[in-house]
């Protein structure tokens, strides 16, 4: 919902100030249209069926995993496709994967979002709606803003929604925005997010060499300067920082790359998140996987190949020797590439050129991402 729009539509009809207050507090615990809104009379319920859209999203599609996961492509009024994952846990959790663009301008070799085009960024209340669709099916209780996007290049946005997630059951503290540390966005995330909203760095690597190749954003942000504004969060807070580690097979994942984190991340202010690597594309089905399992990517991250799980168990005790907390993620949703890193919206348009090939087309000017080198 159009919660700007929403304000307006109120006021211009004269409507006292605690409507737009009583309609979004319904719209949060799940209401499923405006006609549930049965403290509103009954005409501005039906104005407000006509002139603000009940959900800026329209479902285009949605399917469900065998593990319960659901993930739903939606399009925005303008036509640009969003992805959202909800998973269910045995547990109890229910938690939110939401989108903070339509498509990422950034390149990570290994990132399906990465291959489709960059639309935009999305409005706080395309945000909201993600949620929003998925808090109609069940309660709900942690968000990550690990969906499509880099976080910190809309990161108004992106704390403008998160801002509303408690009215919805989700806390600031069971709230995680994921970012590849992109730097003016996460200095002032550090700088002025007040709220217990939890921070995640995508690494993925120990050295500038090696993550540049991997993520062509580090030539430009680079992993000291990164890893130290994420310090300076963790100090503030006294919380520790989320580091994600995606599992490359004979890419990132030997033991002396582990030590090497753990030099480089120490043990009092990160957690580390190991990823099991999620195909895509050319390698789900398997037809590309270990197509060169020891040699490092040159183009698309549809030829990467996930670590095993002995060489995840080994990787984890080394960071365990080294006393940096460290859990394994658990992937959910693969069979509907749902799963991290899966995210990209048919049809999918490859931009990431193979070496010898055309240049990728121009990124918007705007964001000035740095292009693969690839
Ligand atoms: N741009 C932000 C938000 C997206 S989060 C960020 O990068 O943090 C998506 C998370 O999933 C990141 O940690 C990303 O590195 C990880 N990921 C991307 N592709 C993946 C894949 N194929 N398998 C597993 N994890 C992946």
């Amino acid at each position: 919902m159009d919660l700007v729009l929403l304000e307006e539509t109120l006021r211009e009809r004269g409507e006292p100030a605690f409507r737009a207050r009583q309609v979004w507090e319904w719209t949060a615990r799940g209401a499923p249209g405006y006609d549930a809104m049965t403290n509103l009379p009954r005409a501005l319920r039906a104005e407000l069926a006509s002139a603000v859209r009940f959900s800026t999203l329209a479902v285009e599609t949605e399917r469900e995993s065998r593990d319960g996961t659901v993930k739903t492509l939606f399009r925005t009024a303008d036509g640009h496709p969003v992805e959202a994952v909800l998973m269910r846990y045995r547990d109890g959790r229910r938690s939110l994967c939401l989108s903070s663009q339509s498509g990422c301008p950034l390149t990570c070799t290994f990132c399906a979002t990465g291959t489709m085009a960059f639309g935009r960024n999305l409005t706080a209340s395309e945000i909201l709606d993600q949620a929003l669709h998925f808090r109609r099916l069940t309660e709900v209780d942690h968000a990550v803003f690990m969906g499509m996007g880099e976080p910190m290049l809309n990161l108004d946005e992106v704390l403008t929604a998160a801002r509303r997630l408690p009215d919805l059951g989700i806390t600031h503290r069971r709230t995680t925005v994921s970012t590849v540390g992109w730097l003016p966005g996460l200095r002032r995330f550090v700088d002025e997010v007040d709220e217990p909203i939890r921070l995640a760095l995508s690494l993925h690597a120990p050295d500038d060499e090696l993550r540049s190749r991997i993520m062509p954003v580090n030539e430009r942000y680079p992993v000291a300067d990164i890893v130290a504004e994420c310090r300076r969060q963790a100090e503030a807070t006294r919380r520790r920082v989320f580091v994600e580690y995606v599992m490359l097979a004979g890419v990132n994942d030997a033991p002396e790359q582990a030590r090497a984190l753990a030099a480089l991340l120490g043990r009092d202010h990160f957690k580390v998140n190991l990823i099991p690597y999620n195909p895509w594309a050319a390698s789900a089905g398997g037809q590309a996987t270990g197509a060169r399992p020891n040699t490092p990517p040159t183009a698309a991250g549809g030829l990467y190949e996930g670590s095993s799980r002995e060489r995840i168990a080994a990787f984890r005790h080394e960071l365990e020797r080294a006393r940096v907390p460290v859990t394994v993620r658990l992937t959910r949703g693969r069979d509907i590439e749902a799963a991290c890193g899966q995210l990209a919206a048919a049809p999918r348009v490859r931009r990431r050129s193979a070496p010898g090939s055309t240049p990728a087309p121009a990124r918007p000017q705007a964001l000035s991402a740095p292009r693969s080198r690839t």
